[in-house]
């Protein structure tokens, strides 16, 4: 847990000779405990003191890298219970399960890996394959691990088998190169899982069964006490209110309580007889509060809705997302074609666009610096008000693009006509729809009227 500033104070010198740059020691706590400077500044810190205030820095939940090179992805770091607080940091990878001895291992590693769509001007992926061993020799693991990475070369992987030896097989035949996150060491096989992940340097998930954090407990001090430290935990609920009370215990443990034993990032096995049933428990696992997710269905429909999920939840609450404030074309708009204009969040911009776009109607999208906020929030916070819409319009060069002087503003600030044209009076300034959806039908019906 964060150290106060009396805290910190009490483990200085308490000398104030100023090299560090302050007037005292406590003005330098303070300081520190505000993360507004470093600790090496003060050259007097004992060593006793630097190693509890080391400890008391490092994450209360630590991070985990899965995978190497470009798509390799880090989940832990998280400092808050609630979004709002402040924000999530490390988003859940996404990842699809696949038994070792399926026809189609080679084909479902390639599809994953291919996977994307496109979300509000960002390009939303897959993040790993699971090889799930089906049993039986470990050469055929090994083989299988080996199939996949030549499918879906880069494609972070989690190697899953209770035997030890399938797991070392699979690292030793080149896997390992590439920081497999390896599931799981249990009660029953701790000692040779943490064997191997020492050996080939990976992380691992530690298992349980049932939310048995006691288990989950000892198991962490066992296998930190052989030497690993990369770890991710599974508590192995198998209910939906299971699971949320054992993520949850455990975010709150971690970051309440300062356990350390257990301030790692989560598994979340979603997998469940339909793609439905599995997106429920996917959907818990996203907003709480996974790290890792396993899946077992490739289903488009729930790809999509937990890429949409994920990307919404680990969307900064405080920055969001946004496009540059310009003069956006869609289709090929001419000098008869309409003006339209809004804000610069991004999903109010590919709302309007999309529709516009869909609708075949060639338009000019103006989109005012409204720092990411929607009209309304944007209008409330006085972000886009009549005067930032005037000089959208005159920083833009639309005039002398146009043959008209129409300007369609959003329904939701229907208020603003007036102010908008005092500020434009060569301009006609007309209110559009509230909705997006309804822009095709006023631009047929209203605008061109
Ligand atoms: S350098 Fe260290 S001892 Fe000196 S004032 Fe700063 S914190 Fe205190």
């Amino acid at each position: 847990m964060a150290l106060s500033g009396l805290q910190i104070y009490k483990l200085l010198p308490q000398t104030n000779c100023k090299e560090c740059g302050f007037p005292t020691c406590l003005a330098f706590a303070m300081k520190l405990a505000q993360k507004g400077t470093e600790l090496d500044k003060c050259p007097y810190v004992s060593d006793d003191a630097r190693t509890a205030l080391d400890a008391a820095s490092a994450p209360p939940i630590k991070l985990a890298t899965i995978g190497a090179g470009d798509r390799a992805f880090g989940v832990g770091n998280e400092t808050v219970m609630y979004r709002h607080e402040k924000t999530f940091v490390h988003q859940p990878g996404l990842v699809v399960r696949v038994k070792s001895d399926a026809a189609d291992l080679a084909d479902v590693a390639a599809r994953v890996a291919g996977y994307s769509v496109e979300r509000v001007g960002m390009t939303l992926t897959l993040d790993g394959l699971a090889v799930e061993d089906a049993g039986g020799r470990a050469a055929a693991y090994a083989a299988a691990v080996a199939a996949a990475r030549a499918a879906a070369p880069g494609l972070p992987l989690v190697l899953m088998s209770a035997d030890a030896a399938a797991i070392d097989a699979a690292l030793a035949g080149g896997a390992a190169a590439e920081k497999p996150l390896i599931h799981a060491a249990t009660a029953a096989n701790w000692q040779a899982m943490a064997e191997v992940a020492k050996k080939h340097a990976c992380p691992l998930v530690i298992k349980v069964a049932d939310g048995d954090l006691d288990g989950l407990l000892e198991l962490s001090g066992q296998v930190r006490g052989a030497g690993v430290e990369d770890l991710v935990l599974d508590p192995g609920a198998t209910t939906l209110a299971g699971e949320l009370a054992a993520a949850t215990q455990l975010r709150r443990l971690a970051l309440k309580k300062g356990a350390r034993e257990l301030g790692y990032p989560l598994v979340a096995v979603a997998a469940a007889p339909t793609w439905q049933a599995e997106l429920v428990r996917a959907t818990q696992a996203v907003g709480k509060y996974a790290g890792v997710i396993i899946l077992d269905h490739f289903e488009p429909a729930m790809l999509y809705s937990l890429l949409t999920l994920r990307q919404n939840i680990y969307t900064d609450p405080q920055k969001p997302i946004q496009m540059e404030p310009k003069l956006y074309e869609i289709g090929s708009p001419t000098a008869d074609s309409p003006v339209l204009i809004t804000t610069n969040f991004s999903l109010t911009y590919f709302s309007v666009a999309g529709e516009v776009e869909g609708a075949g109607i060639p338009t000019w999208l103006l989109v005012a610096d409204s720092d990411g906020q929607s009209v309304l929030t944007g209008w409330a916070a006085g972000k886009f008000d009549a005067e930032k819409i005037a000089k959208t319009v005159k920083g833009s060069g639309i005039e002398n693009m146009v043959g008209h002087k129409k300007l369609v503003i959003p329904g939701h600030v229907a208020g603003l006509s007036g102010e908008v044209e005092e500020e434009l009076p060569e301009w006609k300034i007309m209110v559009g729809p509230r909705d997006a959806v309804d822009i095709p039908n006023y631009i047929k019906n209203v605008w061109g009227a």
